[in-house]
């Protein structure tokens, strides 16, 4: 795929079809492209045919490509989706508008006193290990109660909780699950469905679906 315009009007679409299947209103979902590894070439024609959020899944890439691309376009809204270190919670705070991969009590810490120091309310995800995976990140389901109470307590501004399903299976009881955890802690936001399944997703309550390969082409 050499032409990104013509695959994110597909997505679009797509969206906007199973949003109306589930009986939602499309701006209810909101699309990530997932520009990870992608260089600025590939990522400007997606701007120039209006989408604006983007997500990276490294702080040191994003910060090296993106502003340059934002001086353009200042409403341009980074998503961090990938794993993020203690050390890197200040960058991350500086750089991304949303971050969905907060996943344990020492990441908390360090982003609630980065945000305190940058001046800045940065919303976040909190990721959980949805298929309790030994190899993911995200936190596992027992230990979701108490990390979101020591959020709340830290007054951080927590959006939804974010999921990545075990590959080569059935997505849906997975998102499902997701979506039940996101009821029981009055949690609006539902990051989960990617390239594969983003329909799935939004069927099942998605609000924010992160495609990358899809709209790009596949990652070498
Ligand atoms: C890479 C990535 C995506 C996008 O995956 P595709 O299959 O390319 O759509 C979504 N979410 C996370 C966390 C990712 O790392």
């Amino acid at each position: 795929m050499t032409d990104p315009e013509a695959p994110l009007a597909t997505i679009r679409a797509r969206i906007a079809h199973a949003a109306a299947v589930a009986r939602r209103k499309a701006e209810s979902v909101t699309l990530v492209a997932v520009s990870k590894t992608r260089p600025a070439e590939a990522i400007l024609p997606l701007i120039a045919a209006g989408q604006r959020v983007f997500g990276e899944n490294r702080v040191q890439e994003a910060d090296a490509k993106w502003p340059a691309l934002q001086e353009a376009h200042v409403d341009i809204r980074l998503h961090l989706v990938g794993q993020l270190q203690s050390n890197k919670a200040e960058e991350a705070v500086r750089r991304f508008d949303c971050i969905h991969s907060l996943d344990r009590p020492s990441l908390l810490t360090a982003l609630a006193k980065a945000m305190d120091k940058v001046g800045r309310r940065v919303p976040l995800f909190v990721q959980v290990n949805i298929g309790a995976e030994a190899q993911k990140g995200g936190c596992v389901i027992a230990d979701l109660p108490a990390l979101l109470t020591q959020a709340r307590a830290t007054d951080l501004p927590i959006k939804g909780l974010m999921c990545v399903p075990p590959a080569g299976i059935e997505a849906a009881p997975f998102f499902a699950l997701l979506g039940k955890l996101a009821d029981d802690h009055g949690l609006a936001g539902r990051s989960m469905g990617m390239s594969e399944d983003f329909e799935t997703a939004i069927m099942l309550g998605a609000t924010h679906v992160r495609v990358g390969s899809a709209l790009f082409g596949a990652r070498s």
